[in-house]
């Protein structure tokens, strides 16, 4: 292998000779007194070569050892993956002694626990990567044993194990092709960089992936395989919002990765999950959760890795037939770590130092999301939504652009919501779903649905637009000087606002809105601001719609359906039919 020697140390960023070739993104080892810190090659230019050390690099000097693995940034992928809490570089946080992994130490990420392989496959059976050729239960999911995916040929099963216990480091089958024999285990090895793509083909994506967020589902679905991004300034409720998506979404399997982000929001998770109970299965949520910490607090240079650990781990599972939903907070911080090693590299800055191809970098990630069929007819998909924080809150800035030329669901937090506590903050107008657009390819797979979906959203907003006008005119003009119209249309507006896009994600009932209910509540409030109202003066308006707001939020707060709920709404039957106006 390629050996090299350090001849300059900039930060992290380390300028080595080297005595053979080496290739993009390779891993190397730098000696360190009696450890070896792990570094990727990130430019190479005739025998100079420029490698990021993935951790703190005081004390190394110019001159030390490097070793060259020839290969690039690769992760465990096997049973074991689900429920872990990893780093950034796929070392599990729970096998670490304190707090911290000491520099130069790296876990196993799997382990070594037995698990019963049963085969699904035969001797003689044509094989390629990916093929599925067993299953073990690993916690309540079937996790298929495949094909490695490296393995592009044809081949024949030439054996494959019985079915009964063995481990990760077992080999279950041999495959051969004329000229090779393969031993496969029933974990394998794959490059985060590099997209897992064996399956057949990647459709549009057409069916909505609930998320239990009224402000998302309702007027801007995201669908499963799309792709969403949630800016919005610190403080805006980012992070609060992708943890009731990860909570409430419905996905046979989250994967969270924080990136960069403070530690305290992380250990949140870590101690909350294992209590909370999903409401559709009745298992604990962190059975379904595998999270990839990479915090503010850990090395920079390991952001970047953290987000393709997730997405990789994702792509592993959607391999198997599984619905994955993978969330990253914040994705501004993998640019930054982006941005200070493209300095570092003295490389020509793009807009706000960030590097040039940071729209190229990004559109290529949330591309690897999506609806996919596998060459075994089963379908998969890997639905992603990333934060981003744009500084001060500009939309105009290189992350934000870029993202929103990547992803197909805009949801913008506005600091204005946020100030006055209407959480969540999502813009009602300025947020977009993509797939919104294509109404027909949008299945929301229940009866309960009305084909006029995009009508009713289309004249929800509406509603929101007319009431900012007529909140507008009413601040410019004074309560006495406007039509009481205006005060309805205002009163309207946030009667959409305070029952469909407000949502507590603190409220045990209010936290998750399934789409049956969603349907029901956006029905019912439409219903409600068509009615014809009677009123003499504008006093007489507010009070009455503050009180109608309050019973409708009562209902939101209730058991769907609940004796509780039908009562708020008889409660509001009764106050409409006072107002009514008679014919
Ligand atoms: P960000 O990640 O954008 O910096 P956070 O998600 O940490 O912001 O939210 C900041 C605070 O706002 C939270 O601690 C919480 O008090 C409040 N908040 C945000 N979203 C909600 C929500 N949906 N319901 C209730 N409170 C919220
Ligand atoms: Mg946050």
């Amino acid at each position: 292998m390629t050996k090299g020697k350090i001849t300059s140390i900039i930060s992290n960023l380390l300028t080595i000779n080297v005595d053979g070739p080496v290739g993009q993104n390779e891993i190397c080892y730098v000696k360190h007194n009696d450890v070896e810190l792990r570094s990727e090659v990130i430019k190479v230019f005739g025998d100079t070569v420029y490698a990021q050390v993935f951790e703190s690099t005081s004390g190394v000097k110019i001159g030390s050892e490097v070793n060259f693995t020839g290969s690039m940034l690769e992760i465990e992928l096997g049973p074991g993956l689900l429920s872990k809490n990893y780093d950034g570089l796929q070392n599990d946080l729970n096998k670490m002694e304190s707090i911290y992994l000491k520099r130069g130490e790296y876990t196993y990420a799997l382990d070594d626990a037995v698990y019963e392989f049963a085969p699904t496959a035969k001797v003689g059976d044509q094989v390629t990567g990916g093929d599925w050729i067993g299953e073990v239960s690993e916690k309540w999911i079937n996790h298929k044993i495949m094909v490695p995916f490296a393995f592009t040929a044809y081949g024949k099963i030439k054996s494959i194990a019985k079915k009964g216990p063995y481990t990760n480091k077992d080999v279950i089958a041999v495959i051969e092709t004329d000229t090779e024999e393969l031993e496969v285990k029933m974990s394998q090895k794959w490059p985060v960089k590099v997209p897992i793509r064996n399956y057949k083909n990647k459709p549009r994506p057409f069916k909505i992936l609930e998320t239990g967020q009224r402000a998302i589902d309702t007027l801007n679905p995201i669908t499963e395989g799309g792709t969403g991004f949630i800016p919005g300034p610190f403080g805006a409720g980012k992070t609060v919002l992708q943890h009731a998506i990860a909570k409430n979404g419905e996905a046979d399997l989250v994967l969270f990765t924080a990136c960069g982000e403070r530690a305290n929001e992380v250990v949140e998770i870590f101690k909350e999950f294992p209590e909370l109970v999903d409401t559709r299965t009745g298992r604990k949520l962190a059975e379904r959760t595998t999270i990839i910490c990479n915090t503010s607090n850990m090395p920079v240079a390991a952001r970047e890795a953290s987000v393709y650990v997730g997405m990789t781990i994702a792509e592993y599972y959607r391999a198997m037939g599984l619905k994955v939903l993978l969330l990253a907070d914040s994705t501004s911080r993998w640019a930054q770590a982006l941005r200070e090693m493209s300095n570092r590299l003295e490389e020509l800055p793009g807009p706000d130092a960030f590097p040039m191809d940071l729209t190229a970098i990004i559109s290529n990630f949330y591309s690897r999301a999506g609806f996919v069929h596998l060459n075994n007819g089963e379908t998969g998909s890997v639905t992603f939504i990333g934060t981003v924080s744009p500084a001060g809150g500009n939309l105009k800035e290189p992350v934000t652009e870029s993202t929103r030329k990547a992803a197909r669901c805009f949801y913008a937090l506005a600091q204005g919501r946020a100030d006055s506590k209407r959480y969540p903050a999502i813009e009602p107008v300025d947020s977009y779903s993509k797939y919104l657009e294509y109404d027909e390819f949008i299945d929301y797979s229940n009866e309960n649905i009305s084909q006029n979906w995009v009508e009713k959203v289309n004249q929800t907003k509406d509603i929101v637009l007319k009431g900012r006008e007529a909140a507008d005119q009413i601040s410019i003009l004074g309560d006495d000087a406007v039509p009481l119209d205006y005060h309805q249309q205002f009163w309207k507006s946030e009667v959409i606002d305070f029952v469909i896009l407000q949502q507590d994600a603190f409220d045990k009932i209010d936290m998750n809105c399934p789409i049956e209910r969603q349907v029901y509540m956006l029905e019912y409030v439409l219903r409600f601001c068509n009615e014809s109202l009677d009123f003499e003066a504008f006093e007489e308006i507010s009070e009455f719609y503050k009180k109608a707001i309050n019973l409708m939020k009562q209902m939101n707060y209730s058991e769907f359906n609940s004796k509780e709920f039908k009562k708020y709404e008889q409660e509001m039957e009764h106050k409409i039919k006072e107002r009514r106006t008679e014919y």
